[in-house]
């Protein structure tokens, strides 16, 4: 028999106490503090409240619950006294059949963290998935978490253990994330396509029209008519279209989705998890044989992270009428036109064709769109949803600072025009100009002197500029700011300046009547309501410029850590975003009704 909720809020403080035992390791007080909150909404709700609980409980008490936990592989694995939970988490890891080399080197990894931390390494060695990580995966993590600052790697220690208990506690409900878990292996499946020099590495990569881009679009399209979409297929631009009828024929359409490129050596979840949510859903309609009043239109945009061309938004862009004819002549590294690009891919790559996808806005309710959060804050609140309040505007620069090449050895440095020395210069200006602004973003992520040598004075620096914040004002006076001590710089050194702006975005505040049905999904969830700002660009706010939108965000793991392989999150978080999704679409339908 496994356990129900109502069981569980209905039974008297000792009982209810017993049932949620060994949740935390030796720590029956978490629990029995949480359990002062009963009666539980949900699963996610009563997580919540344990969490709360050890929020509070104080240092001292989060180290000794720390320090309660045995070693990975360790000395009480070895002499079998570790609790039933461990051992079975342990195990389904393959820690309990190290060979004798993976064995010595834990015990030394464990000796070197103990030696730093003064506690245990903790983690949940099931990873996001719940069927266990891989042991290299373990050690590389071991490995990595060792370079943490101590106070950081005290918080990793005990999200970690939050997500032990999650799932020790889904083991006693007999509960298993098995929407979350289909969508959580779409993104694993998908991520087998990578462009070659990066897949090679075992990297992901997935730029705008490789080979590699055009088997994802292959395959989104296989799986959207899997899910029961009426309407599939792949559009001028490369974006994957899957329509999935309302009850009458004309009736208007939720637009929802997200993009499926990545940056180089990139996550997986980046982009993909906004098109495989809304997927989740449809499937779930399909199979209830279902219609709503509106049909819903999910898109997998084909380009959103500007990296074989300087294109961002591609693909939203394309749907909102802003497709800029000349970037059909631009060329990537190897010289190829985005316009052979898509012949190549079997487009049409004419100028009539693109500007056929711009949507009329009277035919959409409006737009949606999930999203990794990309950032640390949901992971360290240990929430698993945000609401997204606003966009940042953000604008980019591709520059080029021109000097004079010359000997490294016979330049004085009075007589030098050091492009790279200009930049850095910049650079450092960029860094106090943004900080003073407390929320304002600026980075310079490029910086190359294109055949630069040791002994020559750097007579040419190429760089790029990032500047982000809340407003469009604030983002305009940091930009006027930068860009007026770029040309001071530069006058000052005798430096040659090129700048070209390559996108420019205004900020994208949500429409507060979308953004409150996102808040009355996740507060039906029984997850706590948390409103926040999105400090990364998403396709949402391309749509923003014809239609309202509103988005949602999900918990990152590693601390929210993107645009890099360790991105992730975990497939109880998936479940519940579908959840919230699938509770939007409900709160539509009721208000189409009539
Ligand atoms: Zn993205």
């Amino acid at each position: 028999m496994t356990l129900t909720l109502q069981q569980l809020n209905g039974a008297d403080p000792a009982e209810a106490l017993r049932l949620l035992d060994g949740l935390y390791e030796h720590s029956p007080w978490i629990a029995e503090q949480a359990l002062a909150q009963r009666p539980f909404a949900s699963l996610a709700a009563l997580k919540h409240a344990m969490v709360t609980v050890l929020a509070h409980a104080g240092v001292d008490a989060q180290l000794a619950l720390i320090r309660a936990h045995p070693e990975l592989a360790g000395k009480a694995m070895v002499s079998q006294s570790l609790t039933a939970e461990s051992t079975n988490e342990q195990t389904k890891a393959g820690l309990t059949n190290c060979t004798p080399e993976e064995f010595a080197h834990i015990q030394q990894l464990n000796a070197q963290y103990n030696t730093r931390f003064g506690f245990p390494f903790i983690l949940a060695v099931r990873g996001p998935r719940g069927t266990g990580l891989a042991k290299r995966e373990i050690i590389a993590t071991f490995e990595r978490r060792l370079g943490n600052p101590v106070d950081f790697e005290r918080a990793e220690c005990l999200r970690n253990i939050h997500r032990i208990a999650e799932i020790r506690l889904n083991d006693k409900f007999g509960f298993e994330p098995v929407v979350g878990n289909a969508v959580w292996d779409w993104h694993e499946d998908l991520s087998r396509h990578s462009d070659p020099e990066f897949a090679e590495r075992g990297e992901l990569t997935v730029t705008y029209l490789t080979d590699a881009h055009r088997a994802c679009a292959a395959d989104l399209v296989v799986r959207m008519r899997e899910c029961g979409f009426d309407e599939v297929g792949i559009d001028a631009v490369g974006n994957v279209v899957g329509r999935y009828h309302g009850a009458a024929p004309d009736a208007p359409a939720l637009l929802t989705g997200s993009h499926f490129d990545t940056v180089r050596n990139g996550g997986k979840y980046d982009g993909r998890l906004g098109i495989f949510v809304p997927m989740a859903c449809v499937k779930q309609l399909h199979e209830a044989g279902k219609r709503l009043p509106f049909a819903v239109e999910v898109v997998g945009f084909a380009e959103e992270e500007g990296q074989r061309y300087k294109a961002t938004f591609l693909g939203s862009g394309a749907l909102t009428g802003h497709f800029n004819p000349a970037w059909l002549d631009q060329q990537d590294a190897d010289g190829v036109t985005m316009r052979a690009a898509m012949q190549h891919a079997g487009l049409p790559a004419t100028l009539g064709s693109i500007g056929a996808l711009k949507r009329d806005p009277s035919n959409y309710l409006g737009f949606v769109e999930v999203h990794i959060e990309q950032g640390p804050v949901l992971n360290e609140m240990d929430l698993p949803l945000g609401v997204v309040t606003s966009i940042n505007a953000s604008v980019r620069y591709l520059c080029e600072a021109i000097g004079m090449a010359s000997h490294a050895g016979t330049t004085p440095m009075s007589r030098r025009r050091d492009a790279a020395s200009a930049v850095a210069e910049l650079e450092l200006y960029a860094e106090q100009r943004a900080a003073a602004d407390g929320d304002s973003v600026a980075t310079i992520g490029m910086l190359q002197v294109p055949g630069g040598s040791i002994n020559v004075v750097p007579g040419r620096c190429l760089f790029s500029l990032d500047l982000r914040a809340p407003s469009n004002a604030q983002r305009d006076a940091l930009e006027r700011d930068i860009l007026a001590q770029l040309r001071a710089i530069c006058e000052r050194r005798g430096i040659g300046l090129k700048t070209e702006e390559t996108m420019r975005a205004a900020a994208a505040p949500s429409a507060p009547a979308w953004q409150a049905r996102w808040e009355r999904a996740v507060a039906a969830l029984g997850v706590p309501l948390h409103r926040m700002p999105s400090g990364a660009g998403h396709d949402a706010m391309k749509l923003h410029e014809v239609m309202p939108q509103a988005m949602l965000f999900v918990r990152g793991q590693n601390s929210g850590i993107s645009h890099n392989p360790l991105e992730s999150t975990t497939s109880d978080d998936m479940e519940l975003c579908v959840n919230a999704f699938s509770h939007l679409l409900d709160q539509l339908a009721t208000e189409h009704k009539h």
